[in-house]
């Protein structure tokens, strides 16, 4: 079974933005800027974007912090989004999920611009998506086709099938899948046997939010397995997906780890979406 390390793959696309980030740089004075909102204390979203901006200095891009209070009005928060969606030295704008309860996710996702959409998930950005025109891709399903492409397994013509069908993960995914010409089958909750259809797949993603959910019964013999489930599992708070991955030797072709496999590619396809759309609005 190859181990899909989503770790060096991630270092490759790094790699690879270097000289992109340079080459703006030398035409701009600046390099390209990703801002962050973040609002609230909530301790595992300040480690996010931590490490997010620290992501952004391993490959030279500006990032800016935008830290508001828990308390923040909705009008205040939307007028912080307004400003940035007009600052001309800021290329890229991310908020940080989720908000505190008295805030709308919708209107966020509603007002940032799609011309500086980080993540790719505003409801504009998705319609450019869904319609073939986006300059940049969802982070973790564009990653997760990224891993596919680095290790050149081959999708068009074959049976996929994506567990989850949220906005974020598991639709854009089905998309990704289904523009690289594979014939995919979304499942959900509700889907009746759900291991009627993963054993019929060459290729499962799984996004279904469910600690060790799916294990070796589950996948044919050298299918391909993604799995974009992260938890923090037993009373060690051990990292694991939505696949018991331990089971996967000697049965598939080749599966994602978790950690190590989906996660680190989300944050290379941040900092890959921050360039694109630095280097669009720029015309570099
Ligand atoms: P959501 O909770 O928004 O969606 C989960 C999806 O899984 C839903 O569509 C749900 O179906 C489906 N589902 C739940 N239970 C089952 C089941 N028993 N059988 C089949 N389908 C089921 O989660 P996200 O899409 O946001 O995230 C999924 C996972 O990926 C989470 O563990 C999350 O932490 C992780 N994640 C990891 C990232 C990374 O960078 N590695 C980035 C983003 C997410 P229904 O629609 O019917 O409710």
């Amino acid at each position: 079974m190859i181990r899909l390390n989503g770790k060096l793959v991630a270092d490759e696309v790094r790699a690879g933005l270097l000289p992109r980030v340079q080459k703006f740089f030398a035409k701009l004075g600046r390099a390209p800027h990703l801002a962050v909102i973040i609002v609230g204390d909530d301790g595992a979203s300040h480690v996010y974007v931590r490490n997010k901006k620290l992501a952004c200095e391993s490959i030279g891009l500006q990032s800016s912090i935008h830290a508001l209070p828990a308390r923040i009005k909705q009008d205040d928060l939307n007028k912080k989004i307004i400003e940035l969606n007009l600052d001309p030295d800021v290329d890229a704008i991310l908020v940080q999920f989720p908000l505190p309860a008295h805030l709308s996710a919708d209107e966020v996702l509603d007002l940032v611009s799609p011309h500086k959409d980080a993540d790719g998930l505003t409801y504009a950005s998705l319609g450019y998506f869904f319609a073939g025109k986006a300059v940049v891709r969802p982070c973790t399903p564009a990653g997760v086709m990224t891993i596919l492409r680095y290790y050149q397994i081959p999708i068009s013509g074959r049976k996929a099938v994506v567990v989850g069908r949220s906005n974020i993960v598991g639709k854009p995914m089905a998309q990704l899948l289904t523009d690289a010409h594979a014939t995919v089958t979304l499942c959900h909750s509700k889907t009746a046997n759900l291991a009627d259809y993963t054993r019929e797949a060459d290729v499962v993603v799984v996004a279904a939010g469910r600690p060790r959910f799916l294990g070796r019964e589950d996948f044919k013999k050298d299918a391909v397995v993604v799995d974009v489930g992260i938890h923090r599992d037993g009373p060690d708070g051990k990292l694991c997906g939505d696949v018991r991955f331990e089971e996967l030797e000697g049965w598939v072709s080749a599966a994602t780890p978790v950690p190590g496999g989906v996660g680190p590619m989300t944050i290379a396809t941040l900092l890959e979406n921050t360039c694109l759309l630095a280097e669009k609005r720029a015309r570099v």
